[in-house]
């Protein structure tokens, strides 16, 4: 049995003992929300650090507010229970998923009797071989599946049901050989990938598509707010498949995997490994950010 614990409606748990209502409305219909947040050893081999907890506790919020959902626990309740779940696990470096869930007694969504469940699961990893795989670069596909986009009340919230199209397409370009896959918005405009946000670079400017379009990701407000540090030029604008193709360089961003170079686009190769890159100059700057090693952004982190 896996010693692995969970936290849910205010208990720790092993993993084994999260039992969820086969009538469960997220089940049947998709409507759970949810973070991917992470945790890992700083510099200093002694503390970990979770890395912006507090933005994406308010994103969380922000995804239940548009299912009309009412949290029964505040943020720092839910901040506190993240810190001391990785403390109970006793992981140095982890994945952390929030979840919040309906529940149903009968076949029904929306319904003010359904509870609303929240569970939080902590997945731990080696950081060393962690900040290896940081290093790796990805073969994107342009995808034909179009991501759902403005007006759709739903485009900034993470909840499960809006992923399908996104696990359909990624599915194809995994088929295809590629890593992730690119999806366009309903004109024809770059989004995100399946579950990251997407920059280019041409001519030492940095873009990324407006944020109306995409998941608003922390990793993709970090990196905007590092590379304006540096002294680049960062703009959010409407970003072409052709603008894609004739970038000097482009990147995906999520939490996950941090800042991923992006090798290839179908067929065409725009970056080799071994080049050296502005990508990979602002993904060692992140490095140093999370890790603690950068102190100019300590108001990032909540140590364990
Ligand atoms: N877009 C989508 C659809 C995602 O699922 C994610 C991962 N949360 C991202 C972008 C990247 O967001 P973040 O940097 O907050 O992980």
């Amino acid at each position: 049995m896996s010693k692995e614990k969970i936290w849910m409606n205010g208990k720790y748990l092993y993993k084994s003992e999260g039992i969820i209502n086969i009538s469960a409305a997220a089940f049947h219909y998709g409507t759970s929300i949810f973070e991917g947040i992470l945790c890992i050893m700083t510099k200093s081999g002694k503390r970990s650090a979770v890395f912006r907890l507090q933005d994406h506790m308010d994103r969380m919020f922000e995804s239940a507010w548009t299912l009309n959902y009412k949290i029964s626990y505040s943020k720092e309740e839910l901040e506190s229970a993240v810190i001391s779940l990785i403390k109970v696990n006793k992981y140095d470096s982890c994945y952390i998923r929030p979840v919040v869930f309906e529940d149903a007694d009968y076949l029904d969504f929306g319904s003010k009797k359904n509870i609303l469940n929240i569970v939080i699961l902590c997945k731990g990893f080696n950081h060393a071989l962690y900040r290896w795989k940081m290093r790796s670069c990805a073969k994107v596909m342009i995808s034909k599946m179009v991501r759902n986009s403005w007006p759709d009340v739903l485009i900034k919230a993470k909840i499960s049901g809006k992923y399908l199209n996104s696990v359909v397409a990624r599915q194809e370009a995994k088929n295809n050989g590629f890593d992730d896959v690119i999806l366009l918005d309903s004109l024809g405009n770059v989004s995100e990938a399946s579950s990251s946000n997407i920059f280019i670079i041409k001519s030492g400017a940095i873009k990324t598509p407006r944020r109306e379009n995409t998941l608003n990701g922390i990793t993709q407000s970090s990196v905007m707010r590092i590379a304006k540090d540096l002294g680049y030029s960062v703009a959010e604008e409407d970003i072409k498949v052709e603008d894609m193709l004739d970038a000097d360089e482009a990147f995906l961003t999520n939490t996950a995997s941090g800042i991923i170079p992006i090798s290839q686009i179908d067929s065409k190769k725009i970056f080799e490994r071994n080049q050296k890159s502005q990508a990979k100059i602002l993904r060692n700057k992140y490095i140093d950010i999370i890790t603690g090693k950068d102190i100019k952004y300590q108001e990032w982190l909540s140590y364990v």
